[in-house]
């Protein structure tokens, strides 16, 4: 699990595929099945040098979207926080009266919709300046909105080469987590096209670029800036009901970080959105049945733990944290130089994994 996000996504194996509509019942049934097979596991037993370890395998849910994580939380309304119940009309308020349920932290903060949500949020408070309302009501209203969304619109193409909020031919559309990732790297320029406070830009920045660093975080020193970020957002904007994800990382998230056994980076969906890719690019265009037979061999293959072990990873390019950032972070503690070798029996077989094979890990 200490690999990095590129090599689980490569490790990311099919284990089902059914043709059906998600409904609540449908996703909670199919989750429900997948934890009973995964208590059923047995330890794998590993020898390290003549010591014998166990380890115990634990399903953690982290990889759920918004929509899963509501129907496993049997929260009806996408627009209501599923861990305290905050509707949006008591997202600005002081959330005195809101029960906070633990036990859903376990789910973990989907980081990389945390981007995208975030981006949308500042994009349709600067869409609604002009009337500083939530929603626009009246044909004057709506016009003003649409007049300075299509500014904006235009503005981010010309300065940044981005193309925001438009949508793309066949899924969703085209604000991603890269479109995200651009429009907080450049808080400046960002809030100079949008009219945004810059300040609220950067601390989104920290933030996010914190959750998502794969290293454990320092909670109180976090926690202070989430508490700071609000309070910002709320004496500049208070109008605009903060959207379920942005609540979440404001009010929840250090919580969340304090009872994950991962830096919650590690736990973010990101590997399993990664796949999407992969299942446009795969298959041939032919019949439905052509097309899923090619999607499940090509997911098996390329995630066949062996077949993977001998790919060349392309070096991604990381970007240097900056120093906002790492103080919110730990120093990794360095575990030691001897290079390790652990025997692995697994299905009655053995394998040999050494550190060498980390070298797959790049960020
Ligand atoms: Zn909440």
């Amino acid at each position: 699990m200490a690999k990095s996000a590129a090599f689980v996504h490569s490790l990311c194996r099919p284990i089902k595929l059914i043709f059906s509509k998600e409904t609540t019942d449908f996703t909670t049934s199919e989750t429900n099945k997948v934890l009973e097979k995964a208590s059923q596991l047995l330890p794998t037993l590993c020898d390290n040098r003549g010591s014998q370890i166990s380890v115990k395998h634990n399903l953690l849910l982290t990889m759920a979207d918004g929509k899963v994580c509501n129907a496993l939380t049997g929260t009806l309304s996408s627009q209501k926080c599923y861990i305290c119940g905050a509707t949006p009309k008591l997202m600005n308020g002081e959330l005195k009266d809101v029960v906070v349920k633990k036990k859903h932290y376990s789910l973990g903060l989907s980081t990389l919709h945390a981007w995208i949500r975030s981006f949308e949020c500042m994009l349709h408070i600067c869409y609604c300046l002009d009337i500083k309302k939530w929603q626009a009501k009246s044909d004057i209203e709506k016009a003003s909105v649409k007049q300075r969304s299509e500014e904006v619109r235009q503005k981010f193409k010309n300065q940044m080469g981005l193309i925001i909020d438009t949508p793309k031919p066949g899924y969703g559309n085209s604000n991603d987590g890269n479109t995200a990732r651009r429009f907080f790297m450049n808080p400046d320029l960002s809030g100079g096209i949008t009219g945004l406070d810059i300040n609220l830009i950067k601390n989104f920045s920290i933030l996010l670029r914190t959750l998502s660093s794969g290293y454990d975080i320092n909670c109180n020193k976090f926690e202070n800036l989430c508490s700071k970020t609000r309070t910002l957002y709320l004496n500049l904007y208070s109008w605009y009901y903060m959207p379920v994800t942005v609540h979440k990382i404001l009010v929840h998230s250090t919580e969340v970080i304090r009872t994950c056994i991962l830096p919650i980076g590690q736990l973010s969906e990101e590997s399993q959105e990664a796949r999407n890719k992969d299942c446009r690019r795969f298959p041939r265009k032919q019949s439905r049945i052509a097309t899923n037979i090619d999607l499940l061999h090509m997911l098996l293959i390329i995630s066949d733990p062996v077949i993977n072990s001998l790919r060349k990873v392309p070096k991604k390019r990381t970007d240097k944290l900056p120093v906002e950032v790492l103080n919110l972070i730990v120093q990794p503690s360095i575990l030691s130089k001897v290079p390790r070798q652990v025997t692995c029996d697994h299905d009655g077989k053995d394998y040999v994994v050494s550190d060498s094979d980390e070298s797959n890990s790049d960020d």
